[in-house]
């Protein structure tokens, strides 16, 4: 049997890895700082841990399957042997106002910056035999983002690097970190720079809630009649990802020979004033927006594809509608429970 470790597991995406990787009979093992929000885990074990903590990293990172004597590199000999594959998705992370405020950035770099030294360290010393990283589109150079019909996003066009945000200098920096330990270290990784995953069971309240999910949230919160605020004057533009199409990308992207960072991410990309009249559209209500100041991030951004396309032969093209309206019920069902 195979056997998987989701770092991150009670978060978003690692909710639904864990999801997919037992269905493909993977033995997982989960470690995050809590439990999934909506729903049991169905990891094997569940280990509640701070992988800011290197010693938690050490532990949990050898395979319970595995028990062999090997030379680790940094000079030290373990008798501990590592997971067939490692998910790190763990990091401090939010929706535009946790993220674009500026006050959060020291947390931001220190804690995601801080876990994932420590996951590079074990790993080859616990000779995982591969390793996902979960990096972000927000790694790509603001000046490339300014023009909303015509971002560019290619994985080429990421240096120089000029980043908007201390969380994309931390991705960036993050990804270099496992390129090196790649290099030097054999450490055998997977990097996927991931454009604005979606979907349900994914945090839809209390600050860290993504665009998609606030705006299905809002619309549940108005009644008809009503009126919604929206950041900024919704021109910008974005694409969404559905959650499945996300943790396909992620089990094609480790199951290939590609070891240059990919994005996996929607092309499909619409103002933020066009995703929130599916959602507008899809509840039947009557809806005006007010725009107000608030944190914005760049002023286009889409997924490029082509990358994805020639080396995986397969890029996502899930609506962005069908996910939305998806998303649109499931939130309004938390929403009405949370109001009984
Ligand atoms: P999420 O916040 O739902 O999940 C991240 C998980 O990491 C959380 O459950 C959190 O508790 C955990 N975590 C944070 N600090 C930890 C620590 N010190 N020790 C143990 N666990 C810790 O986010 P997500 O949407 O599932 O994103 C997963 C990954 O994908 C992240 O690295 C994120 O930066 C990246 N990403 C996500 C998106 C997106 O749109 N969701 C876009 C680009 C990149």
């Amino acid at each position: 049997m195979k056997s998987a470790l989701v770092l991150g597991a009670g978060g978003f995406i690692g909710s639904h890895l864990v999801k997919r990787l037992k269905s493909e009979g993977f033995y997982v093992r989960g470690v995050d700082l809590k439990h999934p929000e909506f729903g049991e885990t169905e990891a094997d074990e569940f280990i509640i841990g701070d992988l800011r903590q290197n010693a938690v990293v050490d532990e949990v990172m050898f395979s319970p399957f595995q028990n062999i004597t090997f030379e680790g590199s940094f000079g030290l000999k373990t008798d501990k042997a590592g997971f067939d594959e490692v998910y790190q998705l763990a990091a401090d992370m939010g929706g535009a106002g946790f993220v674009f405020s500026g006050d959060n950035d020291a947390e931001i770099m220190h804690n995601s910056a801080t876990i994932n030294l420590n996951v590079a360290e074990w790993a080859v010393r616990h000779n995982v035999q591969k390793l996902f990283y979960s990096s972000s589109a927000c790694m790509y150079p603001e000046h490339n983002q300014m023009d909303p019909d015509n971002p560019n996003c290619a994985e080429g066009s990421a240096y120089p690097a000029a980043p908007d945000s201390e969380y994309g200098w931390e991705k960036l920096f993050s990804e270099r970190l496992f390129m090196a330990f790649a290099r030097n270290h054999k450490l055998n990784v997977r990097i996927a720079r991931f454009h604005n995953i979606f979907g349900i069971e994914g945090t839809w309240t209390g600050g860290r809630e993504k665009a998609p999910a606030a705006m299905c949230r809002k619309v549940c919160e108005s009644a008809n009649g009503g009126e919604i605020e929206m950041w900024g004057d919704g021109k910008q533009t974005r694409s969404f990802l559905y959650i499945d199409e996300c943790i396909e990308g992620v089990r094609r992207l480790m199951n290939s020979d590609f070891t240059d960072p990919v994005n996996i991410g929607s092309d499909e990309m619409v103002t933020i004033n066009q995703l929130l009249q599916i959602v507008v559209d899809e509840s039947g209500k009557d809806i005006s927006v007010k725009h107000i100041p608030g944190p914005l991030g760049v002023r286009g951004r889409n997924s490029d594809n082509n990358l994805i396309k020639e080396k995986l032969g397969w890029a996502p093209d899930y609506k962005l509608k069908d996910g939305m309206i998806k998303t649109y019920y499931w939130i309004k069902e938390q929403y009405e429970k949370s109001q009984n």
